[in-house]
């Protein structure tokens, strides 16, 4: 299950194995699915992902 974070305001979801927080809990939790099993983050799904300054 991805982690709900906070972020500015509004509530995002974070990968806990990658640290990459994603707008939709399901992305977030193919990411995790994906880095748990691959050790590495797919780039189909890390375009998703919420870029932090
Ligand atoms: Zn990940």
């Amino acid at each position: 299950m991805a982690q709900e974070v906070n972020l500015e305001g509004k509530i995002v979801y974070k990968c806990e194995k990658c640290g990459w927080l994603y707008r939709r809990g399901k992305i977030a939790e193919k990411c995790q699915a994906w880095c748990e099993k691959h050790k590495s983050c797919n780039l189909e799904i890390a375009k998703y992902a919420i870029k932090i300054k």
